[in-house]
């Protein structure tokens, strides 16, 4: 849009305040796209409500623009009340304040300013001031979660998890910062660290593997990512920069990003699956009604989102979704991945209705790269009441030093094969022994079922952080 067309727009929306308020009121434009109406004679809150859905109403009709043209825009509304103690500007950073509450809470409209609301704001510009530090800081770091084949309990592939290790706030999930880091478009540069990250990482573990064979990656993409035009150059990039085999690597985008889906990203898609790299719908079941776009891309794998597998242990209904979505990949030819399996019965119960591949906190946690190393070499993975998950990975050098080796292990780099020979050289500590199972370090909460992450612990190297 030009600018004699912008202004045409802000012109109609002024046009539209003033008619959706009263003659005693005040409206007028702070800056941009912002407005501000100063309500007077107003009884309470409840008046205020009034005036804010009037205006939500007058604006949410599409604007026809002089040129023809038809526009839509959203409308967020923050209201704050005068008190005797403050002046115009707090009054007006308020208002500010409870507006971007409002857009925060996606489905626009508006929010009442309260003085929590100030903080919320002030800790979120502080976390934004961060994240653009992070990357250069080297603090975000990457968690890696085995998936497994249900049946031959063998270790497939990983996926590739980010973790951001702040200065101050500790090791956070990516809950805690990716919709900021969508928001602010920060999550290309990362995800383009992701990907170079994972990929060198994977190929790095495949080489040290001595039994020819290798473990896939597997790298959540978001929408911002999705959108970019860089995503398949930086993709070729880590490809080429690693020399991992297109094919081990799969993009995941959950059914809610592909809702975003235009033309250039179905077309995206396209171009990524050419160049040999495999695509998979995260999270699938939860995000979007109709079926028939799965038609439109070339995805190659489902991923049954963590509440069909909860369903599992509810019994029915669930159960029949979950049958439901592993026939509908059958019949379309795409792998089945189960999220979220968490106990023995679930496993069973997917293994039999024909899901082809799990991951969850039965199998195992997600890992530091330290204690995937530590897995790599170690060779199998516990499950409680199963046969063990075998690797087949060559066992590599054994520790000549335990002091050095656990240097190695300090070290968040440290070579897998050092790292892994401490291990070696260690005795279970007697919680392990006792049947107890231990955290490895890196994911905060984890238990992981693995024996070899015992000696890790006690090594004094399991409570650090990456
Ligand atoms: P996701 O891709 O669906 O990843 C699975 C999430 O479930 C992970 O949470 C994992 O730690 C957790 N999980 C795995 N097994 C179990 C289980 O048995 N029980 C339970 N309760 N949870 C389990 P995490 O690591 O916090 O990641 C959350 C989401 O953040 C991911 O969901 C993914 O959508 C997003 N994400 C993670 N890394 C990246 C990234 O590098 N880029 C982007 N754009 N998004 C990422
Ligand atoms: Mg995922
Ligand atoms: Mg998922």
């Amino acid at each position: 849009m030009g600018h004699g067309a912008g202004d045409e727009l802000l012109a109609i929306v002024g046009t539209r305040l003033l008619n959706a308020t009263r003659g005693c009121d005040t409206v007028a434009r702070l800056g941009g796209d912002e407005f501000a109406v100063l309500l007077e004679h107003v009884r309470g809150e409840a008046d205020a409500v009034i005036v804010a859905d009037r205006i939500v109403h007058a604006l949410s009709d599409p604007i026809t623009l002089p040129s023809g043209a038809s526009v839509r825009v959203g409308t967020s509304i923050g209201i704050a009340r005068v008190s005797p103690a403050d002046g115009v500007d707090e009054l007006l950073r308020n208002a500010d304040v409870a507006m971007y509450a409002a857009k925060g809470a996606s489905r626009g409209g508006y929010a009442f300013f309260d003085p929590s609301m100030h903080a919320a704001l002030v800790d979120r510009v502080s976390l934004e001031s961060d994240l653009r530090d992070a990357l250069d800081d080297g603090s975000f770091w990457l968690a890696y979660q085995p998936i497994i084949a249900l049946e031959s309990h063998e270790v497939l592939g990983i996926e590739a998890l980010l973790r951001w290790n702040h200065p101050t706030r500790g090791n956070l999930a990516p809950a805690q910062f990716i919709d900021l880091a969508e928001e602010t478009g920060l999550i290309l540069p990362i995800g383009r660290w992701v990907l170079r990250e994972a990929c060198a990482r994977t190929a790095e573990w495949n080489a040290q593997r001595g039994d020819g064979r290798a473990f896939s990656v597997t790298v959540n993409l978001s929408v911002r990512q999705l959108e970019s035009s860089s995503l398949l150059a930086d993709v070729q990039a880590a490809l080429a920069e690693s020399g991992l085999l297109p094919s081990l690597l799969v993009l995941e985008i959950t059914e809610n990003a592909l809702m975003h889906r235009t033309e250039s990203t179905v077309e995206r898609l396209h171009e990524l699956k050419g160049i040999g790299v495999r695509l998979a719908i995260d999270d699938f079941g939860t995000g979007y009604s109709s079926l028939s776009y799965l038609q439109q891309f070339p995805v190659d794998i489902l991923k049954i989102d963590r509440a069909f597998t909860d369903g599992l242990m509810r019994g029915t209904h669930d159960d029949a979704l979950t049958r439901t979505i592993i026939a509908l990949g059958d019949l379309l030819t795409l792998r089945t991945i189960a999220e979220g399996v968490e106990h023995a019965r679930q496993h069973s119960r997917l293994r039999d209705l024909g899901c082809d591949y799990g991951q969850g906190y039965l199998f195992s946690r997600p890992l530091a790269p330290r204690d995937m190393e530590v897995l790599l070499t170690r060779g199998f993975l516990e499950i409680p009441g199963e046969a063990p998950i075998v690797l087949r990975a060559e066992n590599s050098e054994r520790a000549e030093d335990s002091e050095r080796a656990g240097a190695a292990a300090a070290s968040p780099d440290g070579g897998g094969a050092r790292a892994a020979s401490a291990l070696e050289a260690i005795a279970p500590p007697p919680a392990a022994e006792a049947g107890g199972r231990v955290a490895p370090r890196g994911d905060e909460d984890a238990e992981p079922p693995m024996a070899a992450a015992r000696g890790a612990r006690r090594r004094g190297v399991g409570g650090e952080r990456r």
